[in-house]
């Protein structure tokens, strides 16, 4: 089932056992955008049988967040204008030269080139996998591009980010909305999850410098602004708290700073900042 937002916006929830994200569609008067890809092909022809079901203007563009896997596998279903950030072609380019054959797929699981639940996932949701080839993107921006859907503007930006160097948000100034995508999120470097602590001041500048009331998140569905506000808010009094890798410094501080104990979010960032002190200290 599709979530309606407005008349012009709908989504399809992430389904985390599945490994789904959470994947947009934004209707003007003439075309539609989808945004990202899903991360196989059932993945993308389940959201485009929901499409159908609604009387919306064609599918012409699809925009994708960034090259992680469970966000663009599915993205040759589409039959759309493709759109990404230079960085994540060139990302995406690596995962055009793969075979999908059980043999190579392993191979890939055991480099670390892939994770096992994504071969899994690949088995099960990518039927004909040898000949599966990922189309070539079409449109491919720098820093920001507009498209008009027929009285539906869109902005895409690629921002900075805390969970990869080539986030692009989708920002819809009319519905208040953006797309997020994972942007706001820590990622996992040598098997440690982490927040780029030198970048989290600046992702919430870029987000923050559009006036939105609705936030969707890869794997979150939908947020309103006093969530965001919570969001942003724990990690920033996390992050200033954490100056080492020391965990037991960083609660010291927290708790010295706000009178009380971090709750189980906060603990969660606390950890997560340290991580990347502890990753920062090694590369050093
Ligand atoms: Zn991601």
């Amino acid at each position: 089932m599709l979530n309606k937002l407005s008349e012009s916006i709908y989504y399809l929830s992430n389904q985390n056992d599945k490994d789904r994200p959470t994947l947009g569609l934004v209707c003007g008067d003439q075309y539609s955008l989808v945004i990202d890809g899903g991360n196989s092909v059932q993945h993308a022809k389940d959201f485009l049988q929901e499409i159908s079901r609604l009387n919306v203007p064609p599918v012409k563009y699809l925009a994708i967040t960034h090259a992680h896997w469970d966000h663009f596998l599915g993205m040759n279903e589409f039959n759309a204008t493709i759109i990404v950030n230079r960085l994540t072609h060139q990302l995406i380019n690596v995962w055009r030269n793969y075979s999908y054959d059980d043999y190579s797929l392993n191979e890939y699981v055991k480099s670390n080139k892939m994770s096992s639940h994504c071969m899994e996932i690949i088995q099960n949701e990518i039927p004909m996998r040898d000949s599966f080839k990922l189309n070539t993107p079409d449109i491919i921006f720098e820093h920001s591009l507009q498209i008009d859907l027929g009285n539906k503007i869109c902005i895409l930006e690629r921002i900075r980010s805390t969970h990869t160097d080539d986030s692009t948000i989708v920002y819809i100034p009319d519905e208040k909305t953006i797309f997020l995508g994972d942007s706001a999120y820590g990622t996992i470097t040598n098997s440690l999850f982490h927040f780029k602590q030198a970048l989290l001041l600046l992702m919430i500048q870029d987000i923050q410098k559009y006036d939105a009331d609705h936030f969707l998140l890869g794997h979150e569905s939908i947020c309103d602004l006093d969530e965001m506000d919570v969001f942003w808010r724990e990690l920033i009094s996390c992050s200033r708290a954490v100056t080492s890798t020391s965990l037991d410094c960083a609660i010291e501080t927290f708790e010295k700073d706000h009178q009380r104990t971090p709750n189980e979010n906060e603990m969660f960032f606390l950890k997560a900042f340290v991580n990347d002190q502890r990753l920062k200290s090694k590369q050093g």
